[in-house]
């Protein structure tokens, strides 16, 4: 979501076609948008100020993304499995946003969405070789630049420093266990290493090592987990949690490439993978609960701490015919969790309107009490999580990855979903069809359709000419061991 609502995309447009002619400084920017959009931001029944803090200090930040995590294999989100114990736990207690989207439905452009607030047509990263825009002020920035210490854990391949990630961390720590930017890597054996590599443990001992020196606070530290990515190979007892009588012989190991797993393929197989899935998930929320008891809950700050749960994109499995993520744009790989915890400051509920990753860096900055970053196009969502209404919200996401050239937009359970070449315009009712198997023609929709339309094509445009480009420090050696990973074209 790059405005807080349809009513606003006329003062993003301006703003965003002056930045693009370099006409506006960024800060200019940023107050015009404020302007523009601060009418249409105020939530209909917005109750007013955040209730009063237990402290007058500002909040710590704890941000967790879960790599692939699909919202849809979540207990508070409906799942019929056991995998989210400690997201559960926190769910209740939190304002859980039903209706969140990512920005895309692979890595690097998701995170840089997350990291900068820009859609992905904006900040540019939308292939290898791309690093966050040097114009472009991070959230880490932003944090440390009011006063926070700020810590940073990475555990797969997008997330590296290269790619500028790592900016306005005071710490910035790699968790995965094989050298990645080192120029004699293998890059079958990187290939291996980066699917099959376990790194929950890595990230819980390299944080526990630094819990002291962050003190009190107030600290800002960023998680990214990355164990539910594929491979599925999660350890003992979660490797026969979910399906204990299977006998066959699928595996979650070398998922990508396995070309037993297509369509038409044994359905108790394809389920046991799912499985597979669901345990790394129950792993990786178990690793969790530790990270939030070393961070918050032994110290007592729990309650007067900002914990975010996310994601940068699901997985699919078959559900259209594919399999993995960064193929698609439907739900199976767009949808996401997004939890907000924050019991001295937010009351729980749930939230039905749209929201997407981009809106997450001004919405923390915003619970915060701190300024909005510089050229920031997402909005914050704390209207919504103190139990405002903006049924208008819409949330674009775009796949820039040769030959998936497609872009998204969801407002409500409405969803169209256009391709740059070839085929019509999808639209979904995702009230009647919430596994998108039966598109109707793109002008079902009527005025609605033409609207959501229109946002996408102003995405396309913006595409042509991102907001910010900066190429990325990746070394030719580093970019061709990416490629033979599967990251890059
Ligand atoms: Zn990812």
């Amino acid at each position: 979501m790059y405005g807080p609502s349809l009513a606003t995309v006329a003062a993003v447009r301006v703003v965003t076609a002056a930045l693009f002619k370099r006409r506006l400084s960024a800060r200019a920017a940023v107050l015009l948008l404020a302007l523009g959009v601060a009418s249409a931001a105020g939530c209909v029944g917005d109750p007013g100020p955040t209730p009063r803090r237990a402290y007058d200090d500002k909040p710590n930040v704890l941000l967790v993304s879960i790599d692939s995590l699909r919202a849809d294999h979540l207990g508070f989100m409906g799942y019929e499995r056991a995998t989210s114990p400690v997201m559960d736990r926190l769910a209740r207690s939190a304002v859980v946003f039903d209706n969140a989207h990512s920005s895309s439905s692979w890595t690097l452009p998701a995170h840089a969405a997350l990291m900068t607030g820009l859609p992905d047509s904006a900040h540019g990263v939308s292939r290898g070789g791309r690093a966050l825009p040097a114009d472009a002020e991070t959230l880490a920035e932003a944090f440390r630049v009011a006063g926070y210490r700020t810590m940073g854990f990475y555990s797969g391949p997008f997330l590296h420093p290269v790619y500028g990630f790592g900016r306005g961390f005071d710490e910035y720590v790699d968790c995965s266990s094989y050298g990645l930017g080192s120029a004699d890597a293998d890059p079958k054996r990187l290939h291996s290493a980066s699917h099959r590599d376990v790194t929950g443990p890595i990230v819980k001992r390299e944080l526990e090592a630094r819990v002291a020196s962050l003190g009190r606070g107030p600290w800002f530290v960023f998680v990214h987990l990355w164990d539910v990515h594929y491979d599925y190979i999660p350890p003992a007892p979660y490797d026969t949690m979910f399906d204990p009588d299977y006998t066959g012989s699928m595996t979650g190991v070398n998922f990508k490439r396995n070309r037993d797993f297509k369509p038409g393929m044994d359905e108790a197989d394809r389920r046991h993978v799912l499985a597979l899935y669901d345990g790394e998930i129950a792993w990786t929320d178990d690793t969790l609960g530790s990270i939030v008891r070393a961070l918050l809950a032994e110290q007592g700050d729990l309650d007067n701490s900002i914990v975010v749960v996310t994601s940068d994109h699901g997985d699919e499995f078959l559900e259209h015919g594919g399999k993995g993520h960064r193929r698609t744009l439907y739900e199976e790989v767009l949808k996401i969790p997004l939890l907000l915890h924050w019991p001295a400051g937010l009351k729980s509920r749930r939230v039905s309107e749209a929201v997407g990753l981009v809106d997450l860096a001004p919405t923390l900055l915003d619970l915060a009490g701190l300024p909005p970053m510089a050229s920031v196009l997402g909005s914050s969502l704390a209207g919504l999580a103190r139990g405002g209404v903006q049924a208008d919200r819409a949330v674009l996401a775009e796949l820039n990855v040769a030959p998936h050239l497609l872009s998204a937009v969801v407002q409500g359970q409405s969803k169209l979903i256009t391709r740059r070449h070839g085929r019509r315009p999808e639209y979904f009712d995702l009230r009647s069809d919430p596994g998108e198997q039966r598109p109707l023609p793109a002008d079902t929709g009527g005025a609605l359709s033409g609207r959501l339309r229109g946002l996408l094509d102003e995405a396309e445009q913006r595409a042509l000419e991102p907001l910010l480009l900066s190429p990325s420090d990746v070394s030719p050696a580093m970019e061709e061991q990416l490629r033979q990973l599967g990251y890059i074209d």
